[in-house]
């Protein structure tokens, strides 16, 4: 599997200026700690004992950091940052540290926040840019969302967000965004070096899920668990203290229930871990009402996590796209809610269900300390990647190394719960819900 990855990175040309960062001085050595072209991360780090065949280009991964010779010239550059799609914790964190990494580092002075997601490149809006320097985002990181404001749509008139760049006269461009936004930056460096352009793209990935291949984890991600373990308390509290109370919480994960699993396993109040890789019946003799009422009648309360991908190929009838070209989910949580409640009513038996839905709260949060380390780090990253002319590429944490991998490679597949790994077996230890809450009938089929 790992020997089909290519992670080869692409770069803009000849690295010929020196860079004006200057490392280690307690050693005295100014070149101890810049990165070098050869140095690589294992992808795979298992070994086995005995001689080893030479590692493949596949199998090694580029290590981020500044290099000491880099591409552009630091008082020509112009910079560009965006964010697209939705909000995640971190955003404000990633963008302060790109704009402080290239002020302060480089000498970089011309720095614009586009506005609004890719409408901010498009003369229609009339959005316009705004100059950021320092002090503009020094407090930035402090507060939710993002500075620049965020947008879905805009992203496919790739003509004339290049445009609008050249117009700028933009020689890097900082995206700030989840899959579609990545997508969007390999179009926009496409229709670039269609044009013969030197413009570096880096990406940084955006995903509150933790959806994206290959990297170990997402910024925003961390903030998201700790604020849903707040909301479990919460809701565990509500459940206890009534009659046979049911607490409901839905969490972000559309395809991947990250979330929903650390949550669990954070909280250790959960009963019911319901997410988008692990099927189950609602109905039936082995299926989750069934369990959900033995938990009931023997312990007179429950908590269930649902996340919001869950359920999806029985719920959604009719395939609607949203802006950004995401297929619009129905809502599992008021689903379930209605169906427990329907299911108990049926059966005589008084329950008191609390549901809560705190995505939008999540979503806006400010970074926790964790996160906002690794945003900082993030930004700091891309900048040196940028400035060292290489293009098409996301920053990622691997093996708890930062590193690059070419945006077409992380993509193309997504990371999803491993319903036979550990981190599932792990949950269902921590929730005691069974392994699978799907009837099996005479001809071994699930019904
Ligand atoms: P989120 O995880 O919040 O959905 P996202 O980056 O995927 O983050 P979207 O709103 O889906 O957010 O997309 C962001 C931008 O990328 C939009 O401007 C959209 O037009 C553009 N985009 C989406 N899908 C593609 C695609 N396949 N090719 C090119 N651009 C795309
Ligand atoms: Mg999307």
């Amino acid at each position: 599997m790992a020997d089909a990855i290519d992670f080869t990175i692409e770069e803009l040309g000849k690295r010929s200026i020196k860079s004006p960062i200057a490392m280690s001085t307690v050693r005295g050595d100014m070149i101890a700690n810049y990165v070098t072209d050869d140095q690589f991360l294992r992808y795979n780090t298992e070994v086995k004992v005995g001689p080893q065949p030479p590692l493949k280009r596949s199998q090694i991964i580029e290590c981020a950091g500044p290099r000491e010779m880099i591409y552009f010239t630091p008082a020509h550059v112009h910079a560009g940052i965006v964010s697209c799609g939705g909000l995640c914790p971190g955003i404000n964190d990633v963008i302060r540290s790109i704009v402080r990494c290239l002020w302060y580092r480089y000498g970089v002075k011309r720095i614009s926040g586009i506005q609004y997601g890719y409408k901010g490149f498009l003369p229609e809006y009339q959005f316009g840019v705004t100059q950021l320097d320092p002090d503009k985002v020094d407090e930035i990181h402090k507060l939710g969302g993002t500075y620049l404001g965020s947008a879905r749509g805009g992203g496919k008139e790739v003509g004339k967000i290049v445009d609008a760049i050249e117009q700028l006269n933009l020689n890097m461009l900082f995206t700030i965004g989840g899959d579609g936004t990545q997508h969007g930056t390999l179009d926009i460096a496409d229709e670039i070096e269609k044009r013969h352009l030197k413009i570096a793209l880096i990406g940084i990935p955006k995903t509150v899920d933790n959806d994206f291949s290959l990297i170990q984890k997402s910024f925003g991600f961390d903030t998201a668990v700790d604020k849903a373990v707040e909301v479990v308390a919460a809701a565990h509290m509500e459940a206890r203290s009534a009659i046979n109370g049911i607490g409901l919480v839905k969490v972000m994960g559309r395809e991947s229930g990250f979330i929903a699993a650390h949550t669990a396993l954070a909280s250790h109040e959960v009963n019911f871990v319901l997410i988008p890789e692990v099927p189950f019946n609602l109905e039936g003799y082995n299926g989750f009402l069934t369990h959900l009422e033995k938990r009931i009648v023997s312990r007179h309360h429950a908590v269930i996590i649902v996340a919001e991908g869950a359920m999806q190929d029985q719920l959604i009838t009719d395939k609607q796209l949203d802006a950004g070209g995401n297929l619009k989910y129905a809502d599992v949580g008021t689903y379930l809610r209605d169906r427990i409640t329907k299911y108990f009513a049926e059966k005589k038996i008084e329950i008191n269900l609390k549901y809560i839905d705190p995505s939008y709260i999540i979503r806006s949060a400010p970074a926790n300390p964790a996160d906002s380390i690794y945003c900082e780090r993030l930004g700091n990253a891309a900048v040196h990647a940028a400035m060292a002319g290489k293009t098409r590429l996301i920053i990622g944490l691997v093996n708890n190394e930062f590193v690059h991998l070419p945006i077409k490679t992380v993509i193309s597949t997504r990371n999803h719960v491993d319903p036979e790994g550990n981190l599932w077996r792990d949950t269902l230890d921590a929730t005691h819900q069974p392994a699978l809450m799907v009837n099996q009938f005479g001809d071994g089929k699930a019904k």
